[in-house]
């Protein structure tokens, strides 16, 4: 180690953010930094957080979870996409699910080859009918996919639903092992260095002092150290994702858990249902301008499974995104750095996103302002890359009937997504590509599964012989539903996996 290495790391919050910060940075440092983790029970942790992103499961991996054991001890079920109910209009119905429609025929998108045609047969089914996550989802299927997919039948990926409050729990015990240690104690001031404004060490309440070179904030909304400190401003995107408080409320399971998440509009905002194997979790995201508590809570409680077994829990928040995570030797992660509606599962994602990118540029103790540019870089993109994803569901839907989807449809939207709807309305082409998360596949799903109908298709499809190409997508769409067929349910495949009897 050389002199002006880092010896020792604080992360303040012990989160989801600050276990998931403090697991991969246990392995890979090892014990050549010290690592310690401050949290203060009396403040808990915001506890939601049950949905995620394909991308977990690299993760996991990296840090060597055993798959079954992690699925035990959180209570994970398995995830294949979103399904979303009433968005579109009232009655409208799509699955967003983990996967792609097919590769491309001569290099154009499968999508061009559906639309064209969808005009020319009377039997071709919904765009989605052709993605094998969907077929899965509708029939609770649930198998692994093979290193290879099915030949005839398109690619499809997974993630988990889990207990969030546990999964930080796993973590944690997997932190200890390698050496974290953890403090309790409620922060109170910090203490910085006279010339560089470096923290040097966080105070606690009871007078004890925790010194480090590099410091964490994962203390969640309000950003202790990136904003109590430094200051340093936030982007409020209200304007453009209205929603700003939620209600959670776990409640009793209702037979098998379906392997996805389901999404319905409401007349101010959205609820969720999340299944878990030992109960659901459920919650309702909603702007107070168009709404009352108590009608949300009715709204929630109306559309429960099974009974409530608490008391739905408010919390509040502004969309946005911190202006800089990284300050002098701060790094803010998880919630301190910003906030994107729950939507399409997207925190514990950025947060995946943020310990990747800090081990990438890892400091020394002069944490170059270089780094920190990257780093705010990278972070900014992938803040605004979901941001435009999240208005895209609010914007090109036909509701109308509540004050609340009047103002998404007149509402400012960003100038890159505008001419990606525009683009998608005449011409059918995505051009928007968000390299850590949403491809082109998943675009397409939203645009089409809202309605959006395209008013040209691609010239050159006019290449391919139509009459083959039909043929080609009901072979496509019958090799799907065998494969599915010979599948386990998602309950007995959990069972298998669990040991559960
Ligand atoms: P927190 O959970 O708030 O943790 C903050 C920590 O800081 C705590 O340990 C606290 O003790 C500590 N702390 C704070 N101040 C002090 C102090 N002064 N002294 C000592 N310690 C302190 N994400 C998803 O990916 N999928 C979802 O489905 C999802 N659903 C969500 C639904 C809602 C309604 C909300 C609000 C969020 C949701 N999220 C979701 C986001 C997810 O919950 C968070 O990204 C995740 O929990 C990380 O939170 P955090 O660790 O940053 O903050």
């Amino acid at each position: 180690m050389t002199d002006s290495a880092i010896r020792k790391i604080v992360i303040v919050g012990g989160g989801t953010a600050g276990w998931m910060t403090a697991a991969p940075l246990a392995l890979k440092l090892g014990k050549s930094r010290e690592i310690v983790l401050v949290e203060s029970p009396e403040i808990g942790t915001v506890g939601v957080g049950e949905a995620t992103l394909p991308t977990i499961r690299y993760f996991n991996l990296a840090l060597g979870l055993d798959g079954a054991d992690f699925v035990r001890k959180t209570q994970a079920t398995f995830k294949l996409g979103i399904e979303f109910k009433d968005w579109g209009h009232v009655g409208n119905r799509f699955f967003h699910g983990f996967g792609d429609f097919g590769p491309p025929i001569e290099h154009r998108s499968p999508y061009q080859y559906w639309l064209r045609l969808s005009r020319e047969f009377k039997d071709m089914p919904s765009y989605e009918e052709w993605s094998m996550a969907t077929a899965m989802a509708r029939k609770h299927r649930f198998a692994p996919p093979h290193g290879d997919q099915p030949a005839a039948s398109n690619a499809y990926s997974y993630a988990f639903h889990f207990d969030a409050g546990l999964y930080a729990a796993y973590l944690r015990d997997y932190a200890m092992r390698r050496g974290v240690a953890r403090i309790e104690g409620m922060i109170t001031g910090v203490e910085q260095h006279p010339d560089s404004g470096f923290i040097t060490a966080v105070k606690l309440r009871d007078g004890r002092r925790v010194e480090g070179d590099l410091f964490i904030d994962c203390s969640g909304f309000r950003g202790l150290l990136i904003e109590g400190v430094y200051q340093a401003g936030y982007d409020d995107w209200s304007a453009m994702l209205p929603c700003n408080s939620a209600l959670a409320v776990p409640c009793e399971k209702a037979g098998e858990p379906a392997p996805y998440t389901l999404s319905t509009a409401r007349s101010a905002g959205w609820t969720w249902r999340i299944p878990l194997q030992h109960r659901t979790g459920n919650g309702h995201v909603y702007c107070d301008g168009f709404t009352t508590d108590e009608a949300a809570s009715r709204v929630l409680l109306a559309g429960l499974d099974g009974r409530a077994l608490d008391e739905p829990r408010k919390l509040r928040f502004t969309t946005g995104r911190r202006r800089k995570s990284w300050i002098k030797n701060c790094v803010a992660i998880g919630l301190s750095s910003g906030f994107l509606e729950p939507l399409e599962s997207t925190s514990i994602n950025i947060i995946e996103n943020a310990v990747g990118w800090l081990l990438d540029y890892f400091p020394d103790r002069y944490c170059r302002p270089e780094l920190a540019d990257e780093f705010n870089r990278l972070v900014a993109q992938r803040f605004e890359f979901v941001r435009d994803f999240i208005i895209l569901h609010y914007k090109v839907t036909r509701r109308d009937d509540s004050e609340f989807w009047r103002y998404c449809a007149d509402m400012p939207i960003p100038d890159t997504l505008r001419h990606q709807i525009e683009l998608f309305r005449e011409t059918g082409r995505v051009v928007i590509h968000d390299p850590e998360g949403f491809s082109v596949a998943s675009h397409v799903s939203i645009l089409a599964g809202l309605g959006v109908v395209p008013k040209a298709d691609d010239p050159l499809i006019d290449l391919m012989d139509q009459r083959k190409l039909h043929a080609h997508f009901h072979k496509v769409r019958e090799s799907i539903a065998r494969t599915v067929d010979a599948m386990p349910g998602h309950g007995q495949y959990l069972a298998h996996l669990t040991g559960a009897p």
